[in-house]
């Protein structure tokens, strides 16, 4: 069975799920919650027991999503500095404008990268480019994504 974020909740409706027995807690904050009859963890990411239809839009691989997939890094150097788009099969090559094929990378790496292939430059992607699904991007897109999130973004199948 393979989960998908599905969306993103508030805090509070994260708890009331959980104590109605619709979700559970699949990895919490390091925090709880007391009242007078209960004490509970503060979930950071919770599974639904019931099923609701993932939201399926189409994602385009534009400059700004790109660099949201790759959480503004490098993804030769892992540098946060002067970001650009690099084709890493470069375009007069025949690469193309997917998502597979662009990556976010610094100033330094791309003009270093130039028109060669990760190969040839003897450069190494810390990632595989994918597409991320609209959600995973809609999650990617807010400020400081909690790390323990990255595990449950980009699920296999
Ligand atoms: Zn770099």
């Amino acid at each position: 069975m393979a989960y998908e974020a599905i969306g993103l909740t508030s805090i509070r409706r994260a708890i009331v799920l959980v104590i109605k027995g619709k979700a559970e807690s699949v990895v919490d904050r390091d925090r709880k919650i007391r009242s007078e009859s209960l004490e509970i963890s503060v979930p950071s990411i919770v599974r639904l027991k019931y099923y609701i239809r993932p939201i399926y839009k189409s994602t385009y691989p534009t400059r700004r999503n790109i660099l949201i997939r790759d959480r503004y890094t490098c993804q030769y150097c892992g540098s946060d500095k002067d970001l650009t788009v690099d084709h890493v099969i470069p375009k007069v090559k025949g690469g193309k404008d997917t998502w597979e094929n662009m990556v976010c990378a610094c100033k330094k790496c791309n003009n270093k990268k130039g028109n060669l292939t990760p190969e040839e430059a003897g450069m190494k992607l810390l990632s595989k480019p994918r597409k991320p699904s609209y959600v995973e991007l809609l999650i990617l897109s807010k400020k400081n994504v909690p790390e323990e999130w990255m595990d449950y973004l980009f699920f296999k199948v």
